[in-house]
């Protein structure tokens, strides 16, 4: 469900054409939905009503503070992957007690800032870190809160690039190993054990590998509150798909109840780290057509997005819908649409059916909301795009196109 529907032929985001965003900000340009936001966010908290939760926004998959602003009005948190996003989070008015951090190169002055700033918890991801988080603990004379990310060694059935709860991934503590290291926690005075923490993967479009791993790290939990471990969180991590084209990820109602039967026997309160559902399908990155190219075999559409601005497709070979603003009439022709980047990977779209298409003529790139922006580079000098929010009737840049001397900013020629 999303609010980038056609009204009298022209795309538009809820009330406002792309068309009109484009000719005052120009392309390439990320346009989002609040209304798509606030929907997917309240229906992922609704669907857990039951259940006591924190739904923690993954910020890596949008960290524009425009869109963590929306999360916080909207009441909810956020898991951070670094002292960047903690930073972001803080600037958006993100409240610190709804705060998880995650990742597996945490560096020391990032657990300082964040257990300064007084988060919910630490997910820890290896013994040297556990170690260097008791050091920064006990330096601050507090008690860190931290869960250990398990590697549950399921199969996500995902593209392998973002795989990430298989035991030959760099991610999480090996599962055998995982009780060791909390009853050596038990020592370490700079720590305190609040939960278990997993995250097997992302975009994954079929429920099982969740509730495979979601038993067995239900399962550690059991056994380390009988240890008697004062545990209150259950972490079950982000990882949800989005249909890209003809995906079918089971919904938010079904994906809760895997969630809420593998846990609630537990008594814990689980931790939700959802970052593509959220934003994926509420943004679009519109571009320009640049050129027509016919060479012996192929017709290339030549657009003034590149994989810079998006580079799901070419990092994951992602597939992205790709419809024009305002559909011309005409037969439709097979076209591989690519950027403008020098690399022979900076393909948006191979073997497209569109129609017709011109110099000047506008195409969106659908449900670029997650992953997008937040992954954009500079490479060939290129400045990123400007993003805009869309709400009802009304629109703003929330973030302004970068300019040329922002390319080079901080340099000493
Ligand atoms: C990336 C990530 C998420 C979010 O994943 P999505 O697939 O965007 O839902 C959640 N938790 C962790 C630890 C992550 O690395």
């Amino acid at each position: 469900m999303n609010h980038f529907d056609s009204r009298n032929g022209a795309l538009c985001a809820e009330d406002v054409p792309l068309e009109k965003i484009a000719h005052e900000v120009g392309t390439p340009t990320y346009v989002y939905s609040s209304a798509t936001l606030n929907r997917h966010l309240s229906v992922v908290r609704d669907a857990f009503g039951t259940v006591p939760h924190v739904l923690c926004y993954s910020v890596k998959a949008n960290s524009t503070l425009g869109v963590l602003k929306l999360v916080v009005k909207h009441g909810s948190g956020f898991d951070i992957v670094s002292g960047g996003e903690l930073a972001r989070v803080l600037e958006a008015g993100g409240d610190p007690k709804r705060i998880v951090f995650s990742g597996v190169g945490k560096r020391e002055d990032e657990m300082v800032a964040a257990l300064r700033a007084g988060i919910l918890m630490f997910n820890v991801e290896s013994a040297e870190e556990l170690a260097l988080l008791d050091r920064v603990g006990r330096r601050a004379k507090k008690k860190a809160p931290f869960s250990l990310r398990v590697n549950p060694d399921v199969d996500p059935r995902t593209h392998k690039y973002i795989a990430t709860g298989l035991k030959s991934s760099k991610f999480g503590v090996p599962f055998e190993e995982a009780v060791a290291l909390y009853r050596a926690s038990r020592k370490m005075k700079g720590l305190q054990a609040m939960g278990v923490d997993c995250h097997i993967g992302s975009q994954l479009t079929d429920a099982k590998p969740f509730a495979q791993a979601l038993s067995r790290v239900a399962g550690l939990y059991t056994t380390l509150k009988a240890e008697g471990f004062p545990l209150t969180h259950l972490d079950v991590g982000g990882g949800l798909g989005v249909t890209y084209t003809d995906e079918k990820p089971p919904g938010l109602a079904a994906y809760s109840q895997v969630v809420v039967d593998s846990t609630r026997h537990t008594g814990a309160t689980v931790v939700l780290e959802p970052g593509r559902v959220i934003v994926a399908n509420a943004g679009v990155l519109i571009t320009r057509v640049l050129f027509n190219k016919k060479t012996k075999t192929k017709h290339f559409l030549i657009v003034d997005a590149g994989m810079n601005d998006l580079m799901r497709p070419a990092l994951y070979e992602a597939h992205h819908d790709i419809v024009a603003v305002k559909p011309r009439r005409g037969a439709k022709t097979t076209v591989e649409i690519v950027g403008p980047v020098c690399e022979s990977t900076d393909v948006l779209g191979k073997a497209r059916s569109v129609p017709p298409l011109v110099a000047g003529d506008l195409l969106a790139i659908k449900t670029a909301g997650a992953y997008g922006m937040s992954m954009a580079s500079t490479y060939n000098s290129r400045p990123r795009p400007a993003e805009v929010l869309v709400d009802g009737k009304r629109w703003r840049v929330i973030r302004k196109r970068e300019a040329l001397q922002d390319l080079w900013r901080g340099e000493t020629p």
